[in-house]
C-alpha cells in the first residue's frame, strides 16, 4: 500500500463518485449450481463471486470428527478474474483467505448437529474487484444457509480503509491498492461477535474505531440482502 496517489476528488467524493461511507451495489441470489446442497451468487461492485455448497460424510473416516462437522472452504480465483491473469492453484493469499472463511463460517454453523460431516464450500471468484474474502464469505454463509445446515446466524461483512489519509467504507479497487489501511470485518449480527478481522496498512485508534464503527452501521443493510435472498427462493419455490 501506498500513500502518494490521489484518491479523492476536489468535492471531496470518492473517485467512482462514492461518499466517504457510501457502499457498493450488491446483489445476492440462491440457488444458482443445481447439484449443489446450497449455493449463492454474489455481485458486489464489479466482484462477481458464485459458492457452492456440499454436505457429506468426512472421508476418509480418520479425518471425521466423532461430534461435530468440518468446515472446509476453498477460495478459487480463476485465471482471467483479475487484470494481471492470477497463475492457477493456491498461493499463500488464497490459502489464507480459504482459512479464514473456513473459521467464520465454523463459529455460525451449529457444527455439533453434524457429528462426523464434512461441509465443503466451493469458492469460485469470476470477477475481483478488492473485497473479494468478504463479499465471499457473505455469499457462503448464505450457501450454507440454503444447504439446510443448523446455523446460529449469517455471517454478515464489509471492509472499511483508509485512503487519501481518510476512512472511507468499502474499498474500491484503486483504494485497496494505493491507499493506507485494509480492514476486512465479519460479525454475527445477533450477537455482534466479530468472527473476522483483519488489518493490513496503517491507522490509529481512534482511526480503527472510525472504521469498525462504519462497517458497524452498514451490516444491518447487508444481513438485510442475504435474508432476502434466502426469503424470494423459498417464497417462490413455496408459491408456486
Ligand atoms: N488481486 C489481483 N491479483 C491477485 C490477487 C488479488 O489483482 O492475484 C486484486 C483483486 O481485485 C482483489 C484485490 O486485489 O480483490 C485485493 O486483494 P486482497 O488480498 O486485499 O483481498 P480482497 O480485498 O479481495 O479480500
Amino acid at each position: 500500500m501506498e500513500g502518494n496517489i490521489k484518491l479523492m476528488r476536489e468535492d471531496g467524493l470518492r473517485l467512482d463518485g462514492r461518499s466517504l461511507n457510501e457502499m457498493r451495489p450488491i446483489k445476492i441470489q440462491t440457488g444458482v449450481v443445481e447439484r449443489a446442497d446450497g449455493s449463492a451468487f454474489i455481485e458486489w461492485g464489479a466482484n462477481k463471486i458464485i459458492v457452492a455448497v456440499y454436505v457429506r460424510e468426512a472421508y476418509p473416516k480418520h479425518a471425521q470428527n466423532i461430534d461435530r462437522a468440518i468446515v472446509k472452504a476453498r477460495y478459487n480465483m480463476s485465471g482471467y478474474s483479475v487484470e494481471e491473469r492470477k497463475r492457477p492453484g493456491p498461493d499463500r493469499r488464497t490459502m489464507e483467505i480459504s482459512k479464514v472463511v473456513s473459521e467464520a463460517l465454523s463459529s455460525a454453523i451449529v457444527l455439533e448437529k453434524l457429528p462426523r460431516a464434512e461441509i465443503d464450500v466451493f469458492i469460485q471468484v469470476l470477477e475481483a474487484d478488492a473485497g473479494t474474502r468478504i463479499a465471499s464469505l457473505t455469499a457462503s454463509s448464505v450457501a450454507v444457509a440454503d444447504a439446510g445446515v443448523p446455523m446460529r446466524d449469517l455471517v454478515v461483512g464489509c471492509t472499511a480503509g483508509k485512503a487519501d489519509g481518510k476512512i472511507v467504507l468499502d474499498l474500491s479497487k484503486d483504494e485497496d491498492n494505493f491507499g493506507q489501511a485494509d480492514i476486512p470485518m465479519a460479525i454475527l449480527p445477533r450477537t455482534g461477535k466479530v468472527v473476522l478481522l483483519q488489518l493490513d496498512g496503517d491507522v490509529t485508534e481512534e482511526e480503527f474505531n472510525e472504521a469498525t464503527s462504519m462497517m458497524m452501521d452498514a451490516m444491518p443493510r447487508i444481513s438485510e440482502l442475504q435474508r432476502n435472498a434466502l426469503m424470494s427462493k423459498y417464497s417462490i419455490e413455496d408459491g408456486e
